[in-house]
C-alpha cells in the first residue's frame, strides 16, 4: 500500500508486485506497484501540509515523532520479523536496527528544539544583521534494503524535526517494513501530508522527484551509481542533495593490537547483515609479522558463525538479498582464489535442502589477497574477508586510501601516537579505533569521495534540512 495524504492507497495503476522471502524465495505479500503519477500526488500533498507543519513549535513536533518512536518500540517484535522476512538479517539485528531507528527519531525530536538562528554585529550603528534558520521544504528520501527501518529513521528524523515534509520511497525489495513506519506515525496521529510513502517502479518515482521544482531536497543512501545520476539531475532545479553512497572500508591490525578483540572487530564489522552494510569491512590489512597468527585467530573464531534463516533462533548468518548478490560474491571468490588467494574458511554456497530455495552464502576468509583482485576495488556486498599483508604503518595507511571511496575504516592499535597518525592519514568519513561498530544516532555518518556527500546523525545531520535567511534591518 502507498500512503498519501494520510491515507493508505492503491497505485493508480491498479498494479501491484510480489515482496518475497530471500531466505525462502516465498511470497510474503503483494504490494502496490506506484508510479510516476502517484509520487506526484505525494509531493503535492507534502507541498500542502509544509506550511501548517513547519509552523508548528519544535515542542508541538518533538511530541509526534517522539509518539511514533514509541509506537515502534513497542511493536520491536512484529517489526522485526517483517524486516527478517523481507530482506533476511537475523532477528536480533533487526530487532537492533528498530532500537536504533526509534533512537534517530528521539534524538532528532529533541534535536528540533535546539534549531538556533544568529544575531551578527553590523557594519553600522543603524543596522542590525539577524539569521534565521528555516525548513528547506519538500524532501524526497530514497533509503536501500539493507538497513530497511534505520535509513528511514535517519532521514525523516531531521527532516520532520527540521519542520520538513517527507515523500519516501523504499527499497522496492522492502515495502513492508516502511508501511509500518508510515502506520506508527499515521497511529501518532502525524497531520496528512507530513509524510507520504511511494514504492514500485524507482525510475519512474525518481523522475518524479528530480523533475518537480517544490521537491527542495534529495537525500539518498544507496549506490554510487545511481547516487551519481540523481546527483546529476538534481542540479536541474538546484536541489540540495545528501548522497550516502557505497564504501570499500579496510580493516588495520597493527602488530601491536589486541588479535583477540580486533578478530571479533573483523567478525562484527565483515560479517553482520551478511556483509551487506555500506560500512562493512572490504579488505582486512595485517601487519606481516602477525598475519600467520592472526589468521589463525580469525580462521577459530569463525565456527560461531551459523548460517540459515534469519527467523530461526541462533542464526547469526541470514541469506543475501537476491540471486545476483550471491553471484557477485561468487564471482569475487573465483576471481580472488584463481589470482592465488588462500581459501581458509567457507567459499561455497551451504548445502542442504533448508538453503535450497534462499540466496545463502558461506561466510569466507580469504588469505594472501592482493590488490589485482576485484575483491580489492569492488564493494563485495556479501560475507567475505579478504585479508591483505603490509610491513609498515605508512604502506598501510596508503593501500587504505587507494580507493574511489571513502566512507568507513577501522584500525585495531594500542599505540596512541599512531591512533593519531593513522586517524589523521586515512581519507575517510568514518573511524573505527578498535570498534567495529561505530554508527550511533549522535555522531555524524557519511563519506569523503565517492562515497558521498553531507552528514547524517547528530547535530550535523539537521543541516541538511534547513537554510539560512539573513534579515538585514535599518532602524528608524
Ligand atoms: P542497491 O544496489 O543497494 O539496491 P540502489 O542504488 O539500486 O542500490 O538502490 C537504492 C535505492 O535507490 C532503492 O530505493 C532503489 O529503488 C532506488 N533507485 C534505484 N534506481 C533509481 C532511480 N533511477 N531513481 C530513483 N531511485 C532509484
Amino acid at each position: 500500500m502507498l500512503y498519501i495524504n494520510g491515507e493508505w492507497v492503491e497505485a493508480n495503476s491498479g498494479e501491484t508486485y510480489p515482496v518475497l522471502n530471500p531466505a525462502t524465495g516465498e511470497l510474503i505479500k503483494e504490494t502496490a506497484k506506484g508510479g510516476k503519477s502517484d509520487a506526484e500526488a505525494a509531493i503535492v500533498a507534502a507541498k500542502e501540509a509544509l506550511s501548517a507543519w513547519s509552523k508548528l513549535t519544535a515542542k508541538d513536533r518533538y511530541l509526534y515523532i517522539k509518539k511514533a518512536a514509541d509506537i515502534l518500540r513497542s511493536r520491536v517484535e512484529s517489526l522485526s520479523r517483517t524486516i527478517t522476512m523481507e530482506m533476511g538479517k537475523p532477528l536480533a539485528e533487526s530487532a537492533g536496527e528498530v532500537q536504533l531507528a526509534a533512537e534517530y527519531l528521539d534524538w532528532y525530536a529533541e534535536e528540533g528544539k535546539r534549531i538556533y538562528g544568529d544575531t551578527v554585529p553590523a557594519s553600522s550603528p543603524t543596522k542590525r544583521i539577524l539569521v534565521l534558520r528555516q525548513p528547506i521544504g519538500v524532501v524526497g528520501a530514497i533509503t536501500p534494503w539493507n538497513f530497511p527501518i534505520a535509513m528511514i529513521a535517519r532521514k525523516i528524523a531531521p527532516a520532520l524535526a527540521a519542520g520538513c515534509t517527507v515523500v519516501i520511497k523504499p527499497a522496492e525489495s522492502t515495502p513492508l517494513t516502511a508501511i509500518e513506519v508510515l502506520k506508527a506515525f499515521h497511529d501518532a496521529g502525524l497531520p496528512k501530508g507530513v509524510l507520504n510513502l511511494v514504492h514500485g517502479m524507482p525510475q519512474e518515482i525518481g523522475d518524479a522527484m528530480m523533475e518537480s521544482p517544490d521537491v527542495r531536497k534529495i537525500t539518498f543512501t544507496g549506490s554510487t551509481k545511481v547516487g551519481k545520476e540523481l546527483a546529476k539531475r538534481a542540479a536541474d532545479t538546484m536541489k540540495k542533495i545528501s548522497m550516502e553512497l557505497g564504501g570499500h572500508a579496510p580493516f588495520l591490525i597493527f602488530e601491536d593490537a589486541d588479535l583477540e578483540k580486533a578478530a571479533d572487530g573483523v567478525i562484527a564489522s565483515k560479517f553482520r547483515n551478511a556483509g551487506q552494510t555500506c560500512v562493512c569491512t572490504n579488505r582486512v590489512y595485517v601487519q606481516k609479522n602477525i598475519s600467520e597468527q592472526f589468521a589463525d585467530i580469525l580462521t577459530e573464531k569463525m565456527s560461531k558463525l551459523v548460517v540459515g534463516n534469519g527467523l530461526d533462533t541462533g542464526i547469526t548468518i541470514g541469506p543475501l538479498i537476491n540471486e545476483n548478490a550471491v553471484k557477485k560474491t561468487v564471482e569475487h571468490v573465483e576471481d580472488s582464489i584463481q589470482k592465488g588467494a588462500k581459501l581458509l574458511v567457507g567459499g561455497k554456497k551451504p548445502e542442504g535442502e533448508q538453503f535450497k530455495n534462499g540466496y545463502f552464502y558461506e561466510p569466507t576468509i580469504l588469505a594472501h589477497a592482493t590488490h589485482d583482485m576485484k575483491i580489492a576495488t569492488e564493494e563485495t556486498f556479501g560475507p567475505v574477508a579478504p585479508l591483505f599483508d603490509f610491513e609498515t604503518e605508512e604502506e598501510a595507511v596508503a593501500l587504505a586510501n587507494n580507493t574511489v571511496y571513502g566512507l568507513a575504516a577501522y584500525f585495531y592499535t594500542n599505540d596512541v601516537s599512531r591512533i593519531f597518525r593513522v586517524s589523521e592519514g586515512l581519507e575517510y568519513g568514518i573511524i573505527g579505533i578498535n570498534d567495529p561498530l561505530p554508527t550511533v544516532a549522535q555522531a555524524p555518518f557519511g563519506g569523503v569521495k565517492e562515497s558521498g556527500v553531507g552528514r547524517e546523525g547528530g547535530k550535523y545531520g539537521i543541516e541538511d534540512y534547513l537554510e539560512y535567511k539573513y534579515l538585514s534591518l535599518e532602524l528608524n
